[in-house]
């Protein structure tokens, strides 16, 4: 079945197979709940396909059906979105190969059972990768505004988008840089993971780490008074490399 281990992913890679699937079942599961998108929805879905359209280091056929979405909700001047619209652009025509792939596959996202990881872990690793695409002249709440918006309007977990914009509201909006941006995302993650931790929701074939792991980076981890402290510069430097576009792998069956 779908669930069978293709083979055990390497932790030190990104695989596009999630991120492509992290966007199939944003935009075509979790957003199409709604019927009709009205107010902060319209924005929020703006907001993210933007950032989308401008950052993702996807395939061609990835980008331009990105920039096709933007395009059209750009165009979108009503307040009220049909999805019906929508839809007609996220599948795309037949004859124009500009849509995504029809079905999630998880890879790197691959939980032990079916309930483990999948989309939540997908769209973490789609937002950290959007954190470290954009460059110092970018404005610093752009990737982390969209992410907050979509988490709020859209994020099936009401539970999770109720905490993270608790984490939001409460020190967001001091981010001053985008590479405070990337920072900002990691260690708020890794709060989520903390919190986690031998709960019920954890995979135990992946337990909650504080990330990344000594193995993954070591360079990133320091010991001062005896206590465990980030070396941050290092972390950056470690974030900017995993999720850059040359450790994306499209092919995982190797
Ligand atoms: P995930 O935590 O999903 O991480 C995915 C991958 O990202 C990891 O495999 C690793 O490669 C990488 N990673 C891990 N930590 C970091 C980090 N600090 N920085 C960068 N990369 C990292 N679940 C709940 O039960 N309660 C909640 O309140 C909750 N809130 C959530 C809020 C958001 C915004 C999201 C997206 C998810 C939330 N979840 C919550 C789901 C939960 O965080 C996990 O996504 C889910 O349990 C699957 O965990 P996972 O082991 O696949 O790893």
């Amino acid at each position: 079945g779908p669930y069978a281990p293709i083979r055990a992913p390497d932790i030190s890679k990104v695989y596009m197979a999630d991120l492509e699937s992290a966007l199939h079942y944003a935009l075509r599961v979790e957003v199409a709940r709604f019927s009709v998108l009205t107010g902060e929805r319209v924005r929020a879905l703006k907001d993210f396909v933007a950032v989308l359209a401008k950052y993702f280091p996807g395939r061609p056929f990835v980008r331009n059906f990105l920039r096709s979405v933007d395009r059209w909700l750009r165009n979108a001047r009503e307040s009220r979105i049909p999805y019906s619209g929508l839809e007609l652009v996220l599948t795309g025509r037949k004859e124009s190969p500009s849509a995504l792939p029809a079905l999630v596959t998880w890879v790197g996202c691959q939980g032990s059972e079916p309930h483990f990881r999948g989309y939540p872990c997908s769209l973490w690793t789609l937002f950290h990768l959007l954190t470290v695409q954009g460059g110092p002249d970018h404005s610093p709440l752009e990737v982390l505004g969209a992410m907050r918006g979509y988490v709020q309007s859209f994020f099936g977990c009401r539970e999770c988008a109720q905490h993270f914009e608790g984490m939001a509201a409460e020190s967001m909006d001091k981010v001053r840089s985008v590479d405070e941006a990337a920072l900002w995302l990691w260690s708020r993650h890794n709060r989520v993971n903390a919190r986690l931790a031998g709960t019920e929701t954890e995979d135990p074939q992946f337990p909650k780490l504080q990330w990344p792991p000594p193995e993954l980076c070591p360079l990133c981890h320091s010991v001062v008074n005896r206590r465990h402290v980030w070396d941050k510069a290092a972390v950056l430097r470690f974030l900017k490399a995993h999720f850059s576009p040359a450790n994306i792998f499209l092919d995982y069956t190797e």
